[in-house]
């Protein structure tokens, strides 16, 4: 029986874990009842495996707590092995919900948590790599090497995957090339679409609190108007990607929230100001990288206000076009030879880039409705449930025929740039 037969087998089974994973959402880097489920499913199955809980940085806990993520003490994430020796290609799902609160009766499974929904697909993510999980550990003794299945959080909000990666999940063992796909409830479905090279824009978001000195708008000259540097802050970061930046780049920089103040007779305290940035080159991304807070460093001195900063980043996706090569075909035998396309770069973001950083990557889309369906982060959105198996077979498939291909005697003979 081939791949797909046996995952198309497993149907059910794969409804049925995302349906309890839909129902208990959770969200952020601390996803106990997700993991504990994760964990219980491999248990059963004898696959080897480990809880990846760490203590979250202080400085990074205080900046998502402020950002309105719950306060977070720990991290969690699992990472299982199935087969032994090199080489080792790592599958890679997201168990993080949104902040969404999730319609009732659209599904019958909906989120038992109000406020918290996978709109993002994630639960389907997990559900196809539990039961890929069940599928490999079958041919376990037929694999030439190590499949090893990360099961991330965090991933909205940026960074999760750089956590794990700190926490290690990249090392013993070493893996040499990691594989990820995202569902497109508004592809159509079983299409499979990714980009050679860069695949997703890099993220970059500065939240500004601008902090100057109310008083009487009769009296502006005993006031730091923090309102003034708001504005000329907004009039300067739009400028700078213009001036400073090779036009034939991209840069989608939008300050997109701008609040401060309560009448027109009163100079406010402070102000806040949001800029957000999308840049597809790495060259770019550093040199705004530096800009931005040097501009906003220079424009609050020179109106001798204050400020305070909390930085957010993704890395862009790098989808290593050698390794795209190799996959693409172990796809195709699974979705159909016109069922993979390649697609333009995505101006959003996943930290699947943390990892195709470190390791060559690739990360595809896959389509699972089409165009009429809400997209991925709209409470509305919804999942054709009976490409789940597909998916399934895809991660199988990828995993196995890699490393029966890469392989001669024990060693990976394949080299990445
Ligand atoms: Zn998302
Ligand atoms: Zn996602």
């Amino acid at each position: 029986m081939d791949i797909l037969e046996k995952a198309l087998k497993n149907g059910r089974e794969i409804q049925k874990h995302r349906h309890t994973i839909h129902r208990n959402p959770e969200i952020g880097f601390y996803l106990p009842e997700t993991c504990d489920y994760v964990m219980k499913c491999l248990e059963e199955m004898g696959i080897e495996h480990k809880l990846c809980k760490g203590k979250i940085d202080e400085e990074i806990r205080a900046k998502f707590s402020k950002a309105g993520f719950p306060d977070m003490e720990y991290y969690t994430g699992v990472v299982a092995t199935i087969g032994k020796g090199k080489p080792c290609i790592m599958l890679r799902a997201e168990m993080d919900a949104l902040p969404v609160d999730e319609p009732r009766g659209v599904v019958n499974f909906s989120s038992k948590n109000p406020g918290k929904m996978h709109a993002c697909g994630h639960d389907a993510h997990t559900a196809m790599l539990i039961s890929a999980a069940k599928l490999l550990k079958n041919i376990e003794t037929e694999l030439n090497g190590t499949v090893k299945l990360l099961f991330q959080p965090g991933e909205e909000c940026g960074c999760g995957a750089d956590m794990m990666i700190r926490h290690g999940v990249l090392e013993e063992p070493h893996v040499d090339a990691a594989f990820s796909l995202h569902v497109v409830p508004n592809q159509r479905g079983g299409l499979i679409t990714y980009t050679p090279g860069t695949m997703t824009a890099a993220m970059e978001t500065f939240e500004v609190n601008i902090l100057g000195k109310g008083g009487h708008s009769s009296l502006p000259h005993l006031c730091i108007d923090p309102l003034v540097i708001c504005n000329q802050l907004y009039t300067t970061l739009n400028l700078l990607a213009t001036r400073e930046i090779d036009p034939r780049e991209t840069v989608a920089l939008t300050v997109g929230k701008i609040s401060g103040g309560s009448a027109a007779n009163i100079i406010p305290d402070s102000a806040k100001l949001s800029v957000g940035c999308r840049t597809f080159k790495k060259e770019v991304t550093e040199h705004m990288q530096r800009r931005i807070p040097e501009v906003i460093e220079h424009t609050v001195k020179m109106w001798k206000g204050k400020y305070e900063t909390t930085h957010f980043f993704t890395p862009l996706t790098y989808a290593n076009p050698k390794l795209c090569g190799e996959l693409i075909p172990y796809m195709k035998e699974v979705v159909g030879e016109e069922n993979v396309e390649i697609c333009p770069s995505v101006s959003g973001s996943d930290d699947f880039g943390y990892i195709s950083q470190q390791v060559p990557g690739m990360l595809v889309w896959f389509g699972t409705g089409d165009e009429t369906q809400p997209a991925l982060h709209n409470p509305n959105m919804q999942i054709d449930e009976k490409w789940l198996p597909y998916g399934t077979a895809i991660l199988v498939n990828v995993a196995t025929r890699w490393l029966a291909q890469s392989t001669k005697n024990g060693r990976l003979n394949r080299e990445y740039i």
